[in-house]
């Protein structure tokens, strides 16, 4: 090949890392917090019928009608104030496209979900990130007085919170709310598995400045369709569209959307039986003498004396955790997904095993 010119990437991406979460084989995968159990029979059936009466020459819905209207009947919140995306992820990437970018900033509570700085960053925002307390809650003094000091254009609050678990009380999100000078993002990727109503929801009729985010790759078992939706303002809804790309919901998308909403009942069925097994998984391992932080969600993030050795002999055993000994704040964590009940027996059966050598 000839040598072309020399390519360099912005001098801001210089210091990115890409997003990686890694892979293994292993039997009992509980490191990605996808669900193990496959859409209902139903909704497959559904989807096949409809794919083959899709015209695939022609372009997908551009405002993906049929879909907003579904999620909009689902949720009971106005189609105007509605906006679904290839995950929440590209949700976050049209927010910080709209709201952030070069001279502005956004505000974290580390340690949460790497993607809520990853994203900001490729979008050329500026990061500011707060430690969250002992407890791993949002430390509302510290945030506030970082507010006041920050100015950030975006807030983003995760809750419950990946990978820590627990929710925030809606005092904090609302103070937040009334602090923030521009956008707090409630992302609850993780809110139905939530028995305690700590969503944000109520606030969005008060609060012009609220994106609550959410996902089907959690409780709707489809994480590998892709599609995420936020509800807030319409004139919140109004900006994003100057940002995305044309047609960015394909009309297969499009069309497992609507037949998960039909079938939402069926699809959601699941979602007490992980939640039981999350509550099964943390009483296991507080029984095994370990420190586990509670959690909201369909994981459940505990500590060991050596995380690296822990996970290693797990994956020995064929179960899959996630290890996050790397990040600060969390050197002594491993994180499990809650899913079927033999997963569970087979994660503290081979969590006994490794913690005695
Ligand atoms: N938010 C949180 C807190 C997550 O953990 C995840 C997935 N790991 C997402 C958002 C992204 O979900 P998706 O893009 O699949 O909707």
């Amino acid at each position: 090949m000839s040598n072309g010119p020399a390519l360099r990437i912005r001098s801001d991406l210089e210091t990115v890392a890409p997003y990686i979460s890694p892979q293994h084989t292993a039997k009992y995968r509980m490191n990605v917090n996808e669900a193990p159990y496959a859409p209902p029979v139903a909704l497959v059936e559904e989807v096949t019928r409809g794919t083959e009466a899709i015209a695939l020459n022609r372009y997908p819905d551009r405002d993906a009608v049929k879909l907003v209207d579904a999620i909009a009947a689902h949720t009971g919140w106005a189609k105007e104030g509605l906006w679904v995306a290839n995950g929440s992820n590209e949700v976050f990437m049209h927010l910080f496209l709209a709201f952030g970018g070069p001279g502005r900033s956004s505000l974290t509570f580390e340690p949460t979900y790497s993607l809520h700085s990853l994203i900001p960053r490729i979008a050329g925002t500026r990061t500011v990130q707060v430690q969250r307390d002992i407890d791993f809650r949002i430390d509302l003094e510290a945030a506030l007085d970082t507010i006041q000091e920050e100015k950030p254009d975006i807030v983003i609050v995760c809750s419950p919170n990946n990978p820590t678990g627990g929710c925030e009380s809606l005092a904090t999100i609302q103070a937040l709310l009334e602090a923030a000078p521009g956008l707090v993002i409630v992302d609850e990727a993780y809110g139905e598995f939530d028995q305690h109503e700590h969503s944000a929801r109520g606030l969005l009729e008060t609060h012009p400045n609220l994106a609550i985010t959410k996902t089907f790759s959690k409780a709707w078992r489809l994480a590998g369709v892709r599609i995420g939706y936020m509800l807030a303002a319409p004139s919140l809804v109004r900006e994003l569209a100057r940002v995305r790309l044309p047609y960015h919901l394909s009309t297969i998308t499009q069309l497992v959307g609507v037949a998960a909403i039909k079938h939402a009942g069926e699809t959601l069925d699941m979602v007490r039986s992980i939640a039981s097994e999350r509550d099964r998984i943390a009483t296991e391992l507080a029984a095994l003498g370990l420190k586990v932080f509670p959690s909201n969600a369909n994981f459940v993030l505990f500590e060991v004396e050596d995380p690296d050795l822990i996970w290693s002999r797990l994956l020995e055993r064929e179960v899959l955790v996630r290890n996050y000994s790397g990040q600060e704040g969390l050197e002594r964590c491993l994180r499990v997904t809650a899913g079927l009940p033999e997963e569970t027996d087979a994660f503290i059966a081979a969590m006994k095993e490794a913690l005695d050598g």
